[in-house]
């Protein structure tokens, strides 16, 4: 096998725990695996409710946090063990589109000038009017033009045009990866129809991966390769898009999907299905199933031993539920 473009291996985040926090120890994420491919590009969505973890992800592959324990590596290298040369590397190719778009543009000044900022910063240029051109073509990618927009200051623009231009500077540097951190919760349903079809040609044409991440399944439904859904910051369930979400196994997976309306079964998908937030709900404990108390199945080791994700079918799709203990 070739050397993966993004594994993560066995990652744990414990937040707090410490004298100054007062001891409240908060498992963000646990024995978290996820592999992208190198050869494939794909969208691969982490889904999970408010609190779950997702932004914890996100962070410790951006590098914005270190890994209380496991390991990312990208291409290979152990993102904790890179040089400053490697950093710089690895931030080009990876690249992140926020939730909020306008928290990222200096409100001073014209947008225009943000761009140049990064042809400048990264050296993509050797000339202003081969930058120019570069800016040009990635505005172009998400269906913009360098005259309607770059003389501009950010709230001059809309919120879709200001999440379009965030998608466009990502794709400035032309990076392996992606990490869109809820990229369409703020915008409407025709701007996320749009942002999310933008993502869907980058993968396609560009063969630029993404980590997708949402508390919205039906968007997952709509672009997704791979998914991981998250629970209390363990994985419930992973697989293919269509096998989880079509054939859920999980019981908070399958009460998740069973408990969305389904009016008429092909348009299943088409309203939004928002996960519950349900921080407050999050379990203390180390040990046991975290979905002990909302799940119809339990069973006495649950409470005690926190289930492995097992293997359905032989398949990639996984579940985390002592259902699937006996299936090879
Ligand atoms: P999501 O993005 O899925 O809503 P997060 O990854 O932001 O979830 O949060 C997961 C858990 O970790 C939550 O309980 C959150 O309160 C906690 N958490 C996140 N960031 C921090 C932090 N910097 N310090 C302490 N706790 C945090
Ligand atoms: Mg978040």
């Amino acid at each position: 096998m070739t050397t993966p473009l993004l594994e993560i291996t066995d990652a744990t985040k414990i937040y707090g725990g410490g004298f100054l926090q007062g001891g409240k120890k908060v498992v963000a994420l646990q024995n978290f695996n996820l592999t992208i491919p190198a050869d494939t590009p794909k969208i691969v969505t982490i889904a999970g409710e408010s609190g779950s973890g997702k932004s914890t992800l996100a962070n410790l592959v951006l590098g914005f946090t270190p890994l209380t324990s496991g390991k990312i590596t990208f291409t290979g290298h152990d993102l904790s063990k890179l040089t400053k040369e490697e950093r710089g590397i690895y931030r080009r190719h990876v690249q992140v589109v926020f939730q909020d778009p306008y928290a990222v543009y200096n409100p001073f000044y014209r947008v225009g000038h943000i761009y140049d900022l990064i042809i400048k910063n990264f050296k993509l240029a050797k000339s202003k009017k081969e930058g120019r051109e570069l800016i040009e073509e990635a505005l172009n990618v998400v269906g913009m033009q360098g005259d309607e927009v770059l003389h501009k200051y950010p709230h001059q623009l809309s919120g879709g045009q200001r999440q379009r231009m965030m998608v466009a500077r990502a794709y400035l540097l032309k990076p392996d990866l992606i990490v869109a951190d809820e990229p369409v919760s703020m915008v409407d349903a025709s701007l996320r129809a749009m942002i999310l079809d933008i993502m869907l040609r980058l993968r396609d044409d560009y063969g630029i991966s993404f980590l997708y991440i949402t508390h919205d399944l039906s968007t997952a439904y709509q672009i997704g390769d791979d998914i991981y859904l998250l629970y209390q910051g363990s994985i419930a369930e992973s697989g293919s898009t269509t096998e989880v979400i079509e054939n859920p196994k999980h019981p908070y997976v399958q009460q998740l999907i069973g408990s969305i309306p389904v009016p008429d079964p092909d348009q299943k998908w088409d309203s939004e299905i928002s996960l519950p937030d349900d921080e407050l709900m999050r379990s203390h404990t180390d040990s046991g199933c975290r979905f002990y108390a909302r799940c119809t199945h339990h069973w006495e080791k649950c409470l005690t031993t926190q289930p492995l994700l097992y293997q359905i079918n032989g398949s990639s799709h996984q579940a985390a539920c002592y259902l699937y203990a006996d299936e090879k």
